[in-house]
């Protein structure tokens, strides 16, 4: 840590992660630029309040690295490929992410950290297993990619015996010598790829949670990457490979049996197979992706020795963040449910798969994504769709392949007004015990701030079917 005092840092980006990066640093004694590519308004007020600390802030230019750097301390902006990391490989500095300096900074005596990525479920999981930890007793927090910065948690006063941490691939490309206590990476599939560079590269930094765990690298048994990953990393001696199943765990696994999820990974009793950890019906909701979450976060649990009793507790205290297969109101015998965080074909799919017969509500930013899957795979529980958003016209095609008899209405439309017309079209398709289900497979910014706004709109119109009112009045 003294070591970054006196030392030229240079930060690339302000925001959520750039502004605590430089505020800590500038702590520490480094000095610090903050380079940026953008040159608005939020960036001029971010860069006073940091100018105003003895920090150098250059707006408009983020390729370029100030001359005498020593170490750059990136943030997700930033691809691998940007011009300003060729030449820091060219000048020798090194580059650390958020985590990576997180990591450094933390004192010697800090807690452990069990640490959760993957494609989806990263912060349904990383939440529960608080909630779990929690119940254990334990002085916990979870944070990370969740929107609470780790520098702050490892620079600040309040004491924890563990983290749940939430990474994201971006963050794991970035964070070389992180070792955590126990890793999971709960499902892999394309996202993100065009700051990868590739399946491969992405899956080889989400593997990199891995590295260095000491007692646990919990993988997905129904994703085989997700093991393969496991086995490319470099452990510490006895630390174990645990499997998580919807199914009949084996040895070493998490798994369901006959609706309560089982342990036979971690069974204290040397008389029994397995440990009984909670009922299905204690996970909330309990679609399958979510007991997939539950399983995972049951296993960091364990694995740091916590009882089942409290992975139980846990579950029950769980609550879902809004706007994840979340139930909005029953309107005439119809259940309209916000799942507006699933902005990418493997979050959609998963709750597609949890419903019977669906109106589904889909469109916006399809991020070079192909819909022909999804289609293939919910085509006979779809009642009928409704499309909104810039690339709706993949998805439509995709339906006109493979589920021509699907009636479809395709809205034609990216203005904010398009949520509530699309809710009263889904209305008109939906036959009572339906569900409406909003899960758009798609990025919300073609028409909303974020999948927020976007899950708020929806919530708001199917509010204003439900008391008649149209939203006009
Ligand atoms: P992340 O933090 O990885 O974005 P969230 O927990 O916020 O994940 O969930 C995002 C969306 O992904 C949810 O709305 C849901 O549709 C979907 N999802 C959650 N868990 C899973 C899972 N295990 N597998 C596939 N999709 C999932």
């Amino acid at each position: 840590v003294s070591d970054l005092a006196g030392r030229h840092v240079t930060v690339a980006g302000l925001g959520v992660s750039g502004v605590p990066a430089a505020r800590a640093l500038r702590g520490l004694g480094a000095a610090v630029t903050v380079v940026n590519g953008v040159d608005g308004e939020r960036q001029r007020a971010e860069a006073a309040e940091l100018e105003a600390l003895g920090v150098t802030v250059r707006l408009g230019d983020g390729d370029t690295l100030p001359q005498g750097t020593d170490l750059i301390v990136t943030t997700p902006g930033w691809k691998p490929s940007s011009p300003l990391f060729q030449a820091a490989a060219e000048a020798g500095v090194p580059v650390w992410g958020d985590v990576e300096l997180a990591w450094r900074l933390r004192a010697p005596d800090a807690p452990p950290w069990l640490a959760v990525t993957g494609t989806n479920g990263k912060t349904t999981t990383v939440r529960m297993l608080a909630a779990i930890l929690e119940a254990a007793g334990l002085r916990t927090a979870a944070v990370g990619n969740i929107g609470v910065s780790l520098l702050d948690v490892v620079l600040g006063e309040e004491p924890y015996d563990v983290l749940a941490v939430e990474l994201s691939s971006y963050q794991l490309h970035w964070a070389p010598s992180l070792r955590a206590h126990s890793g999971a990476v709960l499902n892999l599939a394309p996202d993100h790829l065009d700051w990868h560079g590739s399946m491969a590269a992405y899956a080889a930094d989400k593997g990199r949670i891995y590295e260095g765990n000491k007692v646990a690298c919990v993988y997905n048994v129904a994703d085989p990457a997700t093991e393969d990953l496991v086995r490319a990393a470099d452990v510490e001696e006895g630390c174990r490979a645990i499997g998580f199943t919807l199914g009949t765990p084996g040895p070493s696994q998490l798994g369901v049996v006959e609706n309560i999820l089982v342990d036979r990974a971690f069974v204290e009793n040397r008389q029994k197979q397995a440990q009984e950890l909670a009922e299905v019906s204690d996970v909330n909701p309990p679609a399958p992706h979510n007991i997939a979450n539950a399983l995972a976060a049951a296993a960091l649990a364990r694995a740091y020795g916590v009882p089942p009793a409290a992975v139980r507790d846990g579950l029950r205290a769980f609550r879902p963040d809004p706007h994840r297969v979340e139930h909005v109101a029953e309107v005439a015998g119809v259940a309209y449910v916000d799942d507006s965080k699933a902005t990418n074909t493997h979050a959609a799919q998963a709750s597609l798969d949890s419903f019977e017969h669906i109106v589904w509500i889909a469109g916006g930013l399809a991020k070079g994504a192909t819909f022909d899957e999804l289609v293939v795979a919910s085509a006979k529980r779809l009642r009928g769709v409704v499309l909104i958003g810039a690339d709706r016209a993949l998805i439509r095609q995709a339906l006109a392949r493979h589920a021509a008899d699907v009636p479809v209405v395709d809205l034609d439309r990216t203005d904010t007004g398009a949520m509530a017309a699309a809710v009263r079209e889904a209305a008109r398709l939906a036959r009572p015990g339906d569900t409406v289900l909003l899960a758009p497979a798609c990025a919300s910014m073609d028409m909303f701030v974020n999948y927020n706004k976007r899950g708020d709109a929806f919530a708001t119109a199917v509010r204003d079917l439900a008391s008649g009112r149209g939203p006009d009045d």
